[in-house]
């Protein structure tokens, strides 16, 4: 929809051509949800797009993804073959509630920043150890773990100003197998829950909950856990905070949530799906 409220476009190419921020800014990186509802307050609109940032270098210590590599961008890159995580990205970016029309122009930074717990990018980068390089106002630089920058429901730990520049994902996690569970309530919908887990060479195993809950959660186990010991970890530590909307009630998700961990530890550990 036209935003009839905008008065100026900034367009930087480089981070010192940045304004300063200014009541009624907002950065504008793909757009799906600036352009999907009115947004009243907002006068001016920073366009991050033309920083011209490269959407993805793989090095030693891992990938470092723009955060406004687009969703599409990431679901078709290259990855070297000791990195055996494609097909989670790849599942990842199918787990939107969008066409292929979103995904072009959708990036992986605006998704962390709309901090929806259906947000799959949020999914894949705490399920892999992601790291947030973020700009502050005054020119400095700051990182945070993404599992803790989620704070709730379109809630997050980013302050005026400030700018989601790059996302760490170490080259250790690079390394993991995985195992992916997803569920709508519809064909297409929204995710209702989203259940990664990972297992690392010395077998220690992670457990990561999304869009059942308001927040990410992760679960740490030295070795693959049993199916009541996972139960008594995820129900000790969300219990009452189960998310519940018109994508499904907190019930069904809770529901969904534990028989996705008892699959997944069968799907590390070998067993049948
Ligand atoms: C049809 C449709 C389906 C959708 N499905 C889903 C879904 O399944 N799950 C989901 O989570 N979302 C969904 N969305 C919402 C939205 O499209 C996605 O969250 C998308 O990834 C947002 O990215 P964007 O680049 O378009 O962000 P924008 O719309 O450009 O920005 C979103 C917000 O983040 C801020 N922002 C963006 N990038 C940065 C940055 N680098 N630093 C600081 N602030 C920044 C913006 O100022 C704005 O407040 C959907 C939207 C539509 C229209």
């Amino acid at each position: 929809m036209d935003l009839n409220t905008i008065a100026e476009i900034v367009r930087p190419t480089e981070r010192r051509e940045i304004p300063a921020w200014r009541a009624g800014d907002a950065f504008l990186a793909g757009g799906t949800w600036l352009f999907s509802e009115p947004q009243n307050r907002l006068t001016r609109l920073i366009d991050l797009s033309t920083l011209g940032r490269p959407p993805l270098r793989a090095t030693d210590a891992g990938l470092e993804i723009a955060a406004t590599c687009t969703i599409t961008q990431l679901e078709n890159m290259s990855m070297p073959a000791l990195w055996p995580v494609k097909p989670l990205i790849e599942q990842c970016c199918n787990a939107f509630l969008a066409s292929f029309k979103i995904k072009n122009v959708a990036t992986v930074g605006g998704n962390i920043v709309m901090s929806l717990p259906a947000g799959p990018m949020i999914s894949l980068c705490v399920a892999l150890g992601g790291e947030l390089i973020i700009w502050t106002p005054d020119g400095g630089t700051r990182r945070a773990l993404v599992i803790g920058f989620i704070t709730g429901n379109n809630r997050n730990t980013l302050g005026p100003g400030e700018i989601v520049d790059t996302i760490h994902l170490p080259a250790a996690a690079l390394t993991r197998r995985t195992a992916f569970r997803q569920i709508s309530l519809t064909n297409f919908g929204r995710s209702g829950a989203l259940i990664i887990g990972t297992l690392d060479a010395a077998g220690a195993f992670a457990l990561t909950v999304t869009a059942s809950t308001p927040k990410p959660y992760q679960f740490r186990f030295d070795a693959l856990p049993g199916a009541d010991e996972l139960t008594a970890r995820i129900d000790g530590e969300v219990a009452g905070k189960w998310f519940g909307d018109i994508h499904g009630l907190p019930a069904w998700r809770r529901d969904m949530t534990l028989h996705f961990a008892r699959e997944i530890v069968a799907e590390l550990g070998g067993g049948a799906r």
